[in-house]
């Protein structure tokens, strides 16, 4: 990584606004899933040991720009204190008077965190006004917040015009997995790649397509590629505009020698539920009725052995509608695969990170990404703005 990290600077005495990625679900008011607020703790636990004053800046959800209290980011501050060895003093507003006094009052190796940034419409129009006000209350910005570094907003862009700007350690530890970890993989390397929609995913597999020995495809995406290839998928998940891409990519990882595996059996229903009663079939001959909503055990043990002799996974995305327990054994057996693997195995956040957590396979992975949408660009190979910004 080209850039300047915490590691670089000198941080005694000195006040730090450290934007940090706090977008955790919340429900009634508890945090449901504390991944990225442990995520956090590393860069906060070092600036602390170095004598910053210091400045949490997040967000959470999709305010729009007002407040609103289900947003509000006192219950990360609550789960901190009740959970951490990280005492945390809230701040009710941003940039208003709660956020300076709190601010004025920190002492070494304390810590404030400030109500959400997404209060406030300026964040994500990257007002340089509201990030000059951000700016303001410190001598030092550390951008940790992968989650978000791939939005041009004041707090992940337009505060560099006006402090120094530092990578944290995990936006340090995200850049190096996703970045050369895969670049220059151990051998063979193989991705698996899932979830609703090639759309979504075609920058991924085109960048993946120079670097990987195999990719393998399943989830909704899947269907896309086996109608492609003149199979019949019933009612199942398809983008009959990307028809033609998917024969492009299949010409084009004949050509490069990427192996691409695709399920050869697939559980399906005749409705969208879980209670749905489900047939397997040949995933090329799903009658009209059927959707596929799951891999079948043939594709997984094809899965599977395709994965027995990898030195370095990447997954991103479920294998079927794991949100339906009915159908979340592919993508559940997966989880389980690499968690049993000695491959360097790296999860590329969003659903199959939920999961692997859910499974309690968290610890067994070499690095789980904290980033949804960020990952996936960069992946792509797209410059991400929060960290391009950061000094070189
Ligand atoms: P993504 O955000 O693109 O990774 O997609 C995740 C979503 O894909 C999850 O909500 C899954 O329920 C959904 N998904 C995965 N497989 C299927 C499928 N076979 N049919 C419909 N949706 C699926």
């Amino acid at each position: 990584m080209n850039k300047k990290t915490v590691k670089d600077f000198d941080f005694q005495g000195k006040t730090v606004l450290l934007r940090a990625g706090l977008d955790i679900p919340l429900q009634n008011g508890e945090v449901t899933d504390d991944t990225r607020i442990r995520a956090s703790l590393q860069t906060i636990e070092y600036l602390k040991q170095q004598g910053a004053k210091i400045v949490i800046i997040a967000h959470l959800g999709r305010p729009k720009g007002e407040f609103n209290l289900k947003y509000s980011l006192e219950p990360v501050a609550n789960y901190f204190n009740e959970n951490t060895d990280i005492r945390v003093t809230f701040a009710h507003d941003v940039i208003g008077e709660d956020a300076q006094n709190k601010v004025n009052a920190l002492q070494p190796g304390e810590v404030v965190l400030l109500e959400n940034l997404r209060f406030h419409k300026e964040e994500e129009k990257n007002d340089a006004e509201f990030a000059k006000a951000l700016a303001g209350f410190a001598d030092v910005f550390v951008n940790d917040a992968f989650s978000a570094a791939h939005r041009s907003h004041a707090s992940t862009e337009g505060v560099t015009h006006f402090l120094p700007s530092y990578a944290g350690l995990l936006m340090e530890k995200e850049l190096s997995n996703l970045g050369d970890a895969l670049s220059e993989p151990a051998r063979p390397f193989v991705a698996i790649l899932g979830g609703a929609k090639v759309s979504d995913k075609i920058g991924v597999i085109k960048n993946l397509m120079s670097k990987a020995d195999s990719i393998i495809i399943g989830g909704g995406m899947a269907y896309t590629f086996i109608k492609a290839m003149g199979g019949s998928i019933g009612k199942s998940l398809c983008e009959d505009d990307k028809l033609d891409l998917a024969r492009e990519i299949i010409t084009d990882s004949m050509e490069r020698g990427v192996k691409l595996v695709l399920p050869i059996d697939t559980v399906a229903a005749k409705e969208f539920s879980n209670e749905s009663p489900s047939t397997v079939f040949p995933t090329n001959n799903i009658p009209e009725e059927y959707e596929g909503l799951d891999i079948g055990k043939q594709s997984l043990e094809y899965f599977k052995k395709e994965l027995e002799n990898a030195k370095t996974v990447f997954w991103n995305g479920p294998m079927g509608v794991f949100e339906f327990s009915n159908f979340a054994h592919g993508t559940n057996a997966i989880a389980e695969c690499l968690a049993d693997s000695d491959a360097y195995t790296i999860i590329g956040g969003g659903d199959s990170a939920a999961a692997v957590a859910q499974l309690g396979h968290a610890d067994k992975m070499d690095f789980i990404s904290t980033g949804g949408g960020a990952s996936l660009e960069f992946i792509e190979g797209k410059p991400l703005p929060g960290v391009e910004a950061l000094q070189d």
